[in-house]
């Protein structure tokens, strides 16, 4: 029998304490930057399987490492945070958390983007590595990062020395449950999820009585026209063959109606996947802003700052070669090709800290009998609730089972001896 089959026969025992164990997750998630009780299982659990544990790595960042005799070193990662959304699956295991967020506000918390599955999928992934420890070789390193969902997770553990603390890998690999017919692997190579920039925006005005608007300047107006000029990017500055996303997410200005009021405040969200774009996108945002603000004779420069940033996600040809032929020789045609994603992970920063290449996939959580009757309908994107809705509620089976395994045979592309 091949290595991974070997590693692989050991899977009920394993599926039946993951099932337990997504099941108390999902009832208990934890804010980005506060996963203490999530952090602590999974330490728990690792030691128990008898890898060496570091904990506390930038916050709540722990990672296993399994030494099992020469050969490459792997690791994998799951994030572990979730998100300030109020959980309406209904859902026997459903969240009723709550947590303080950034802002310090009370807010209801949820499992909203399948972080959950995502830990699930790793310490079964584990403890089938650990118990068929005689079929491969080398070193298995299991990363579980915080803070994915505020895009600096990745970023604190590199800057609390996580390449000082953990063995320097050759490879990296990633998963992500995503809203798709359970059961299916998606990969792909080269860039799959997009670079996304976060801008705040303050535009000054002058304030005055509404009855008497000519004696200030509306940033209402100046606020309205940038808003209306910075749909003409993509539109008109970007190749149509090229891909960018500029989103106003947010815009706030006055309190009352017969008063200008003296500043707005805008959010904007840009995703692109080439940095050429881009940075062109981002100089066509503050020129037209800049311009707007001299057309209104705002009187003061605004201010421009840059938050959220999340660094596009460009999985190595080689590594999708490997892994998806891997994944291909275990699954068959479940394995297909993943359209890029226009969402963003800061995944890429832990193996950027080290330069080694890495491969990121999606994994599909949705029933599917509901995606079937779905797409038999033509109504996917009306039925189907995608990652960070109320409503996402990834099917239990066989996601745990599908991801869990494809989490062993990626790692085992690298990890089995040879013949
Ligand atoms: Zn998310
Ligand atoms: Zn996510």
């Amino acid at each position: 029998m091949a290595a991974v089959e070997q590693v692989l026969a050991g899977q009920a025992a394993t599926t039946a304490w993951q099932e337990d164990l997504y099941r108390d997750l999902h009832a208990h998630p934890e804010l980005s930057h506060a996963e203490h009780g999530s952090a602590a299982t999974m330490a728990a659990k690792l030691r128990e399987l008898g890898f060496e544990v570091t904990e506390g790595i930038g916050g709540t960042g722990v990672v296993g490492v399994l030494r099992n005799g020469e050969g490459p070193t792997v690791l994998m990662r799951a994030d572990m945070d979730a998100l300030p959304v109020e959980e309406l699956t209904g859902l026997p295991y459903a969240s009723l958390a709550r947590g303080v967020d950034r802002d310090g506000i009370d807010v209801p918390v949820m499992h909203a983007c399948g972080h959950d599955v995502h830990m699930t999928w790793l310490l079964g992934a584990c403890e089938l590595l650990a118990r068929g420890a005689a079929h491969w070789q080398g070193t298995y390193v299991a990363l579980f990062q915080p803070a994915e969902e505020t895009g600096d997770g990745a970023q604190g553990m590199v800057a609390d020395a996580l390449t000082d603390r953990v063995p320097r890998p050759d490879v990296a690999l990633g998963q992500h449950v995503m809203p798709h017919r359970a059961g299916l692997i998606l990969t792909r190579a080269g860039a799959t999820m997009a670079q996304s920039d976060s801008i705040r925006v303050t535009v000054h005005g002058r304030g005055a009585h509404g009855s008497m608007p000519h004696y200030g300047v509306d940033p209402i107006v100046l606020a309205s026209a940038i808003v209306q000029r910075l749909q003409s990017i993509v539109a008109r500055e970007v190749s149509p063959l090229e891909f960018a996303v500029v989103t106003v997410g947010s815009i706030h200005a006055g309190t009352k109606s017969n008063i200008i009021p003296a500043l707005a405040e805008l959010q904007l969200n840009v995703r692109t996947y080439d940095t050429a774009v881009r940075d062109r996108v981002l100089a066509a945002i503050e020129r037209i802003i800049r311009a707007e603000c001299a057309a209104a004779g705002s009187g003061r420069e605004p201010e421009i700052t840059l938050f959220d940033q999340v660094p596009l996600t460009v999985n190595d040809g080689g590594v999708t070669r490997v892994v998806t032929d891997a994944l291909a020789a275990v699954f068959g045609d479940a394995v297909q090709e993943s359209e890029p994603i226009t969402g963003g992970e800061d995944f890429s920063h832990l193996p950027n800290a080290w330069g080694v290449p890495y491969l990121f996939w999606f994994i599909g959580g949705t029933d599917p009998d509901v995606w079937d009757s779905a797409v038999a309908q033509g109504r996917l994107l009306e039925d189907i609730p995608s990652n960070h809705s109320p409503f996402f509620a990834p099917v239990i089976q066989p996601t745990l089972e599908v991801g869990t395994r494809a989490a062993v045979v990626a790692a085992l592309a690298y990890l089995a001896p040879m013949g």
